[in-house]
């Protein structure tokens, strides 16, 4: 679903609450009015929002940084000989305070945010890399480590203590913990260029996309907008001091108002205002930039020990290796665009009928494609959403199909303090009917709510420090007005148990160890449980459990559910080529070794879509190099992939499912057992492989997304 993909973006939809370096509380240093100062006495040491306060974050959160610096400190001073006790498990008992008061922060900065939040997190972003920094580079921890690490085998350790080992080891190398003092001069230096790089690049995009907006002072222009659209684009206008109307853009290739307008003149402008932002050749153009950064990664892998960025981000990822990633994408290629040539033809038939005499181009796509959907589908949402109401599909579908997978239940909390009145809390029982989860969800739309729909965790489960997990999902679904029902569409419905997936995946974790706990995993696993947990939405059992009229509590009608069964996939082919070809970009642009010269972003640009048979001008990439913020700004370079390879998973996985009687607490026992609760405690491929049998494939992808021909 692309707006999973957008949210997950966005929002950070993972947001870790446990630093990698999990660390332990303790010290009086600073007042005991503040509530982080102590463990939460709550059940299931929930976070204490009736008593923690904007300011308290701050200093807890600081207190809690130089607490886990002594601890670190201790651990490297340490006079005993390094063990695996004193050494690894001593990191994982440090920084408690730290992450007591962060996660609460980032939880509430989020989702309740206010200008004294915002200040507060611009002022810790800085000092919170350097925290993390100060514990990979320290010497003498590392000297540690490494020499556990050298007598491993000989330790006789159990497995999920040894994974510990491994990944701690690993991820300080990765670091380049390993390198001598000379090279890590260098990659100090290297990382500071790619950090002012990557800066100059947010702060030339964002002035780029604001005046990349497209303006005119013609109202006959926009036609086709509605009127709300339309006082938004001339307010839009009026707080710029310009005249008549303005369409601000978005940061992908499509713009939303693309859709709507139907002077095809303004589409295109509009369009090529997008696709040229950041390449006009003013104080603006990210080109340079984005040139020297691509090799400047090179560079730094090379003195990190790796042929390329893209070998050195995937070596701790499910995928492994960049070959591993590309071979997916090749194989998706020709399915994907095969459907968007199908797609396309239906819109050329469209264009040529109305005798439009032009060859459809992307400033088209959008445009005819509803036409083609209100045609085909007759889709409409005021017929649907009577079937969804919010709490109906919370507890007798999302709480349903988990109570029918894993024989969980739920009960509504409400003792627990929230940090917002529509927060609601629900202790999760196991099947043992011990409690195994506190879940809360923040489901409506506020002004001072991010965008799009995440989980994270305000407690991070592990057996180590007696931890359960205390998760959340929040969202931004439509609130109703006081007394009315919150009826919503089908999108949000599987944004509900997308999210809910997560939150599973958060509860069920049985780990010993905070680092290889719960949703840690990688990225390109880690949307895997919430978009398996998605089929859940349309399976018959569940649907008609939850897909009931709120008035009258009848069924939907078999012909509208068909609707939305074949509603579903429209569009798959177009998505998945835009969002194959922005993969595909990041990807070549993180293969390149170091010995590659410097790039003309235009001609690299063009040469990699056409190298991967992705030179297809009516659908172009999702993200254009010049403006693809995530892989210059973010953390997703040579990783953009795992929306894609998570969807294989996710279909994948619930084919196993699909041949093993569907929804049943045996199949869900299993899932549990061998995916869900494992974390991080195995190498993921086999974890996945153990569990389902086979390497994972395409093939349930391209049937469940009717990506066949
Ligand atoms: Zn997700």
């Amino acid at each position: 679903m692309m707006k999973h993909v957008n949210a997950l973006i966005v929002a950070g939809m993972i947001t870790l609450p446990l630093s990698s370096l999990p660390c332990r509380a303790g010290a009086a240093e600073f007042g005991a009015a503040n509530p982080f100062f102590a463990p939460s006495a709550l059940p299931f040491h929930a976070p204490p929002f009736d008593r923690i306060k904007d300011e308290d974050y701050q200093p807890a959160i600081e207190a809690g940084m130089a607490e886990q610096l002594a601890e670190i400190e201790r651990i490297a001073d340490d006079s005993a000989a390094p063990t695996f006790v004193n050494t690894f498990i001593a990191m994982e008992r440090s920084g408690r305070l730290l992450d007591r008061a962060l996660a609460s922060f980032r939880g509430v900065s989020q989702a309740d945010t206010n200008p004294a939040l915002q200040s507060t997190k611009s002022a810790l972003a800085p000092k919170l890399a350097a925290h993390q920094d100060s514990i990979h580079l320290n010497k003498k921890l590392f000297e540690r480590i490494a020499a556990v690490y050298k007598q491993r085998t000989t330790l006789k350790l159990d497995p999920e203590s040894l994974r510990l080992l491994e990944v701690t080891y690993d991820e300080f190398v990765h670091a380049g913990a390993n390198l001598s003092e000379e090279d890590q001069a260098q990659l100090k230096k290297l990382n500071e260029e790619a950090s002012t790089l990557s800066s100059d690049f947010s702060t030339r995009l964002l002035e780029a996309t604001k005046n990349g907006a497209y303006s005119t002072p013609d109202r006959a222009a926009l036609a086709g907008l509605s009127d709300a659209q339309l006082s938004a684009a001339a307010q839009a206008a009026q707080s710029r001091k310009a005249e008549g109307y303005l369409i601000p853009l978005q940061n992908t290739t499509q713009q939303p108002s693309l859709a709507s307008l139907s002077v095809r003149a303004t589409r295109e402008a509009l369009f090529q205002n997008s696709w040229g932002r950041a390449e006009r050749g003013d104080a603006n153009d990210t080109r340079a930039i984005i040139a020297r950064l691509a090799q400047l990664r090179a560079q730094r892998a090379k003195l990190l020990g790796y042929p390329s960025h893209a070998a050195w981000k995937l070596e701790d990822q499910m995928a492994k290796t960049p070959q591993a990633a590309l071979g997916f994408m090749d194989a998706l290629v020709p399915v994907a665009t095969a459907k968007a040539g199908r797609e396309a033809a239906d819109i050329q038939a469209v264009i040529d009928a109305q005798k439009g005499a032009f060859a459809l181009q992307p400033w088209d796509w959008n445009f005819y494609a509803e036409q083609v959907r209100k045609a085909k589908y007759d889709l409409n949402d005021a017929e649907i959403k009577p079937y969804f109401e919010l709490n109906n599909v919370l507890e007798n579908g999302v709480f349903y199909a988990a109570t029918q997978l894993y024989g969980i239940h739920f009960t509504e909390r409400k003792d627990i303090p929230v940090y917002q009145p529509d927060v609601r809390v629900f202790e999760v029982i196991d099947v043992d009917g011990r409690p195994l989860a506190l879940f809360y969800c923040d489901y409506f739309k506020r002004d001072n709510k991010n965008g799009g729909a995440w989980m994270s965790a305000f407690v991070g489960p592990s057996k180590l420090m007696g931890d359960i997990a205390v998760v959340y999902n929040v969202a931004n679904l439509p609130k109703p007005a006081a007394g009315e029902p919150a009826l919503i569409s089908f999108d949000d419905v599987i944004t509900m148990f997308h999210e809910f997936g997560h939150a599973l995946h958060g509860m069920f974790a049985d780990t010993r160890y905070p680092t290889l706990s719960g949703t840690t995993p990688q990225r390109d696993f880690v949307e895997f449980p919430s978009q398996f947990n998605e089929h859940w939405a349309l399976y018959p059992a569940v649907f008609n459990h939850y897909a009931r009229h709120y008035k009258t509590g009848a069924l939907m009608p078999d012909a509208l559910v068909e609707k939305i069964k074949k509603a579903k996939n429209f569009g798959e082919g177009y998505a998945l080529t835009e969002l194959v070809a922005a993969a595909e970009l990041d990807m070549q642009w993180h293969v390149l070794p170091a010995s590659a010269p410097l790039q003309d972003p235009d001609v690299f640009e063009k040469q990699a879509l056409e190298k991967t048979h992705l030179a297809i001008p009516e659908v172009p990439p999702r993200y254009r190099s010049s403006y693809f913020s995530h892989i210059w700004d973010s953390g997703y370079s040579a990783g953009y992939y795992a929306y894609l390879w998570t969807q294989m998973l996710a279909d994948d996985g619930y084919q196993w499912f699909d041949d093993h009687g569907g929804l049943s607490r045996a199949n869900g026992d299993r899932f549990r057992k061998m995916v869900l609760s494992r974390g991080n405690t195995e190498e993921l491929g086999k974890l996945y492989e153990t569990w389902r049998g086979k390497p994972p494939t395409i093939d349930a992808m391209m049937k469940y997304r009717d990506l066949r021909q």
